[in-house]
């Protein structure tokens, strides 16, 4: 049994996360000019990206979130070809994916047309980002808004000599704006965080409902390998897991939501099952808060995100033991 802190709910074990082996940070060929970009292990601000090489040119996908990273991927891009990144996907609005833009002074950037507008709209928000992630607080200042420059809707595809690259969206899921890269020869897709492999799905500006059936329907296409947003690198087998924890979550939210429960009771009632390995467990409170919107049509409505913070703040302080004031990080 892994050790367990007792809360009065005794709701999650401490310290025993999932960790699958070869999850570390670095840049590995998938298939032949095509490269995953894993950033260990996937927590808030830490996600992946990705890396195509055509005879057209080099495209890379997302761009991660502070310099630091973003200079690590870009150093790990000029290992593997001497030319510049010519186009650049942001799979959706959130800076973990976008921050980077601007690092890539030679390429055009693609998305949906709702990540545009979000980046456009937010633009930095350094003192909210340094309060939100502060583990990375010294580097949101250096950050320059770059918005994509070229948006589509539904569906975009580069007819490149080696391959098609082939731009989705199939609705709103983890967010309004979602985008993910597919491959259709090579059997290949990157998700963006329309996956979360042994990190938590996190839904605050998504849509749950949606998101489970995006999810059926990537599940019917003809993939083999699948790059998460965040997390290692997996396939139908980790996506059909993640869907089954927004089913369970849907479920379970939708029942102490009839019962007039509180999101914050409602989140510490919830037995997370083996997904309380999954990294960032705490982010159960934002999604039922985001589920009790989709139950009540307000979707449309953002998220109380001084709530969702302090309740997620909360739920760690309980689980590590210590004061809820305490930095975030300091034993995840
Ligand atoms: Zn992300
Ligand atoms: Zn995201």
């Amino acid at each position: 049994m892994p050790p367990v802190y007792l809360t009065s709910e005794r709701w999650w074990p401490m310290h025993d996360y999932i960790t699958p082996a070869g999850w570390r940070t670095g840049i590995e060929e998938v298939a032949p000019k095509i490269y995953a970009y894993i950033q260990a292990y996937g927590e808030l601000g830490v996600s992946n990206a990705g890396l195509l090489l055509d005879r057209e040119g080099v495209m890379a996908i997302d761009a991660l979130m502070v310099p630091s990273m973003t200079t690590r991927f870009l150093g790990a891009i000029k290992k593997v070809t001497k030319r510049p990144v010519s186009r650049l996907v942001n799979t959706h609005h959130h800076v973990d994916h976008s921050g980077g833009n601007f690092l890539f002074r030679d390429a055009q950037v693609i998305s949906h047309t709702f990540c545009r507008d979000e980046q456009v709209r937010e633009g930095i928000p350094v003192k909210q980002l340094q309060q939100r992630i502060p583990r990375f607080a010294k580097e949101f200042s250096k950050l320059k808004p770059k918005a994509p420059d070229l948006t589509f809707e539904d569906r975009l595809v580069f007819h490149q000599s080696g391959r098609d690259v082939e731009l989705r969206h199939l609705g709103p899921a983890h967010t309004f704006g979602d985008a993910f890269v597919y491959l259709p020869k090579d059997k290949i897709l990157f998700a963006g965080d329309l996956a979360f492999y042994y990190v938590t799905p996190l839904a605050f500006q998504g849509h749950v409902g949606n998101w489970i059936k995006v999810a059926d329907r990537i599940l019917k296409m003809d993939v083999d390998l699948i790059v998460p947003g965040h997390g290692p690198l997996g396939g139908k087998k980790e996506l059909r897991e993640m869907r089954s924890y927004l089913m369970l979550i849907r479920r379970e939210a939708k029942k102490r939501f009839q019962l007039g429960m509180s999101p914050e009771e409602a989140a510490r009632d919830v037995k997370l099952g083996i997904y309380a390995r999954w990294r960032e467990p705490e982010r159960i409170l934002p999604n039922i808060m985001r589920l009790y919107q989709e139950f009540q049509n307000e979707l449309d409505q953002p998220i109380d995100r001084q709530r969702m913070m302090d309740g997620m703040r909360q739920l760690r302080a309980e689980r590590h033991n210590h004061a809820a004031g305490e930095p975030d990080w300091c034993c995840t």
